[in-house]
């Protein structure tokens, strides 16, 4: 039984999960958790350091020299890697390309999951990712599986990157979106998946604001205090 509320959103990628765990976070005061930008970051680290993914012996000593710090500033959550802010570089298509291949890797989830439990221990927290609700904190008061249309996915993905100056075209975030659902749900370690009880929330048809709304009415009964 959890002293501490924890909001788990779950969902494909690219779904505006982001989005609306820092608008609740900011509305209930709650700390945010962004657990992609973790293994995006092992993932540069690795990239940076040349250190080949399919060694799976030598991805898991990394680990030992990888150092993941949170900062928080105005709900937006900036990400360290060994003391160095790499919130922007682990958006890149060079990182996006790879990290559903490390997240497979089991000793990275391992450690991953460890750290976000840590994370989690004592404090309410909204935390996203793809195994929140199932793995990390299966007992989570409430339980978020986002979806939405692909195509409307891919848009508001390149549209992001575009502002960001990022060259690539629709197709290919198109494709590398296709790419990480697949590899996500059919990985052997914890593979994105809804819990049963989990709330759905297609927002292919919603806006940040009715998407929040939705969420607010629902996670009600834990968070009346706070709202
Ligand atoms: O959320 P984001 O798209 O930044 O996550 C990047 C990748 O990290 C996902 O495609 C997935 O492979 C991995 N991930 C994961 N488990 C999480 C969060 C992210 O496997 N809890």
């Amino acid at each position: 039984m959890l002293n501490n509320i924890i909001i788990a959103i779950d969902g494909y990628s690219s779904c505006g999960k982001s989005t609306l765990a820092k608008a609740l976070a900011k509305k209930l005061h709650f700390i945010y958790i962004d657990t992609g930008a973790m293994y995006r970051a092992v993932t540069l680290y690795l990239q940076k350091n040349n250190i080949d993914i399919k060694d799976e012996e030598r991805v898991e000593n990394a680990l030992d020299d990888i150092h993941l710090n949170f900062h928080s500033r105005d709900y937006q959550s900036h990400i360290t890697l060994n003391g160095i802010e790499v919130s922007d570089e682990i958006r890149q298509m060079g990182v996006s390309e790879k990290v559903s291949e490390v997240s497979a890797i089991k000793a990275v989830r391992r450690e991953m999951v460890k750290q976000q439990q840590r994370m989690g221990e004592s404090k309410n927290v909204v935390m996203d990712g793809r195994d929140i609700g199932t793995t990390v904190f299966p007992e989570a008061q409430v339980k978020i599986f986002m979806t939405a249309d692909p195509k409307v996915r891919a848009e508001r993905r390149f549209k992001e990157l575009q502002g960001k100056d990022e060259k690539v075209t629709l197709e290919e975030v198109f494709e590398n979106l296709a790419h990480r659902d697949y590899q996500d749900t059919t990985r052997k370690e914890s593979p994105l998946i809804r819990a049963t009880d989990a709330i759905i929330l297609d927002n292919t048809n919603l806006n940040e604001v009715q998407q929040l709304e939705f969420v607010l009415e629902k996670v009600k009964p834990f968070t009346f205090e706070y709202q």
